[in-house]
C-alpha cells in the first residue's frame, strides 16, 4: 500500500511491527489493515503572536484503530513533529494499551512548533486553537488527548476548557493529564517516572542486584525523566549522569537530585546548574552504570551506541529511543543488557490516564495510595506477561512485548470484521 506515512520514526514502528507479524505468523493480507491508521487529521493552527503578527502552524492527530474502544494518546508541541513521527507514536500507544489490558486504541497527535520560543499566551492561543480544530474528530468515547512532550497539565485544563465551553458544560474525560483541581487524578503527573521506576525495580530483582548498590543515567529531565529521577534516588539508587537539551550533568560520586529538580523547575531546564559537572551529551549513553535511562526522543540508540552501552539494564522511558539496527545488536547482547521495551516500561502514563478517564466518567474519585497500588498491579501484570512470553518461546523482550500488543488487537479484528 503506497501512503502519507514517511519519515524515519514511521519506518521503525513499521520494521518493528513486521518483524513481530513474521513472528506471530500474520497473513500478508491483513498487515496493512494493523499498521496503517484507522484516520489522520492536519489542521492549520493560526495564532496572533505577542509582536502583533499572525501566525500559523501545522497540526496533527492521528488515530490508529478504534476496535477496542476510543483512542487514546499525548499531544506532542515539538520542532520535529510530522506526519510519519505522530502515526508511528500513535501505532506504538496501540501496542502499549494492549499490552496494558486497557479498553483504548492508540492515538497521537502534535503541532510542529518549539514552544521555547512561545510567551505562555501564546501557548495559550495556540493550544485553544487546536483543540477547537479538532473538536468535530474528538471526545471522550471517541479519541481522548494526553500531555507529552512540550505540553504539560496547564496546557491539558486550556484543552479540557475550550471543549467544555464548545459543549456548554464541564466535561472534564474529553483529556487525561490536567491539573487535579480541573478533574485531574491524584498521581498522574508522577505516574510514568514511577511506573519506569518500578520497572526497573523488579527488573533488578530478577537479576538479584541492589537498588543502593545500583547507578543510574537518565537522558531527559522533563516530566518523565525528572520523576524517574527522584523515585530512583529515594529508593537509593545513585544518580551519576543527566541530561537534557540545555545540559549535560555527570559526577561518579552522585549528583544531588532534588537541587537538580527544584533548578529545572525555577529555571525551565538544567541550564546553568553547574559548570564544574558539566559533561560531552554524546558520550553519556555509553559511560558504565547499572541503568541507562533514554528519557527524552526516539532514535538516541543507534547501532554503533548499542555496541557500546556499558549498562545492566536499558529501561526505555522514552518512545522509540532504539532504532531497529540497535536491536538486532541489543538481541546479540541479550545476557548482558536487560531491555524494558517502550511499550511497557512507560506504560505508567497512559495506565493513570486510563484511571482518570475512569474516575471523570464516573465523578468518583480515589486516593493517590488507591491509584498507586493499581498503577503497580497492572504494570507487574504485564511485566510478568512479558517476561513468561520471553522464557516460553525464547524471545527478546520488545518482540514479547509488541506480540502480546499486537495478538491482541489482531484477534479482536478478526472477531468484529472489517469496520473498526
Ligand atoms: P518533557 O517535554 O516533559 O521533557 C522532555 C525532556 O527531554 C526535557 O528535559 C528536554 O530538555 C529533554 N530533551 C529533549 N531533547 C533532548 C536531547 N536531544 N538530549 C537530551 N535531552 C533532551 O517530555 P516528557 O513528557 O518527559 O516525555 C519524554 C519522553 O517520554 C517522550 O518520548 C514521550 O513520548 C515519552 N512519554 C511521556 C509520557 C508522559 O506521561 N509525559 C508517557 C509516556 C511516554
Amino acid at each position: 500500500m503506497s501512503s502519507i506515512y514517511t519519515g524515519p520514526v514511521f519506518e521503525m514502528a513499521r520494521s518493528q511491527f513486521h518483524s513481530v507479524a513474521d513472528f506471530l505468523e500474520i497473513p500478508e493480507g491483513q498487515r496493512d489493515r494493523l499498521l496503517y491508521p484507522k484516520r489522520a487529521i492536519t489542521i492549520s493552527v493560526p495564532i496572533n503572536m505577542d509582536n502583533g503578527e499572525m501566525a500559523v502552524f501545522q497540526g496533527y492527530r492521528v488515530q490508529h484503530h478504534l476496535t477496542l474502544g476510543p483512542t487514546k494518546g499525548g499531544t506532542r508541541f515539538a520542532p520535529t513533529v510530522d506526519i510519519g513521527e505522530v502515526s508511528a507514536l500513535a501505532i506504538w500507544m496501540s501496542w502499549k494499551c494492549a499490552l496494558a489490558g486497557l479498553p483504548y486504541g492508540g492515538a497521537k497527535g502534535g503541532v510542529t512548533v518549539d514552544v521555547h520560543t512561545l510567551s505562555r499566551r501564546e501557548l495559550e492561543s495556540l493550544s485553544r486553537r487546536y483543540m477547537q480544530e479538532m473538536i468535530p474528530f474528538v471526545g471522550p468515547h471517541v479519541d481522548v488527548m494526553a500531555p507529552d512532550m512540550g505540553t504539560n497539565e496547564q496546557v491539558m485544563a486550556w484543552f479540557m476548557d475550550t471543549y467544555s465551553m464548545y459543549q456548554g458544560r464541564t466535561v472534564n474525560e474529553i483529556v487525561t493529564g490536567k491539573p487535579v483541581s480541573s478533574g485531574g487524578t491524584e498521581g498522574r503527573r508522577e505516574a510514568t517516572g514511577l511506573g519506569v521506576a518500578h520497572l526497573i525495580f523488579r527488573s533488578l530483582e530478577r537479576l538479584q542486584l541492589a537498588a543502593a548498590d545500583s547507578t543510574a543515567i537518565i537522558q531527559g529531565f522533563g516530566n518523565v525523566g525528572s520523576f524517574a529521577a527522584i523515585e530512583l534516588a529515594r529508593q537509593g539508587v545513585k544518580i551519576i549522569g543527566v541530561s537534557d537539551h540545555t545540559s549535560c550533568l555527570f559526577d561518579r560520586r552522585g549528583l544531588d537530585v532534588n537541587a537538580m529538580v527544584d533548578h529545572a523547575a525555577r529555571n525551565g531546564s538544567l541550564r546553568g546548574f553547574s559548570t564544574e559537572l558539566a559533561f560531552d551529551p554524546s558520550q553519556l549513553l555509553v559511560q558504565p552504570c547499572d541503568i541507562l535511562v533514554p528519557a527524552a526522543v526516539e532514535r538516541v540508540i543507534d547501532a554503533e551506541i548499542a555496541a557500546k552501552l556499558d549498562c545492566r539494564i536499558l529501561a526505555e522511558a522514552a518512545n522509540g529511543p532504539t532504532t531497529p539496527e540497535a536491536d538486532e545488536v541489543l538481541n546479540q547482547r541479550r545476557s548482558e543488557i536487560f531491555v524494558i521495551p517502550d511499550i511497557l516500561c512507560n506504560s505508567g502514563g497512559v495506565i493513570v490516564s486510563y484511571f482518570e478517564w475512569v474516575q471523570d466518567l464516573q465523578q468518583l474519585f480515589w486516593h493517590k495510595t488507591e491509584v498507586i497500588e493499581r498503577l503497580k498491579g497492572l504494570l507487574d501484570n504485564a511485566f510478568m506477561r512479558v517476561m513468561e512470553r520471553v522464557e516460553k518461546d525464547n524471545i527478546p523482550h520488545r518482540t514479547a512485548a509488541m506480540a502480546i500488543g499486537v495478538d491482541k488487537v489482531a484477534k479482536a479484528k478478526a472477531t468484529r470484521g472489517l469496520f473498526p
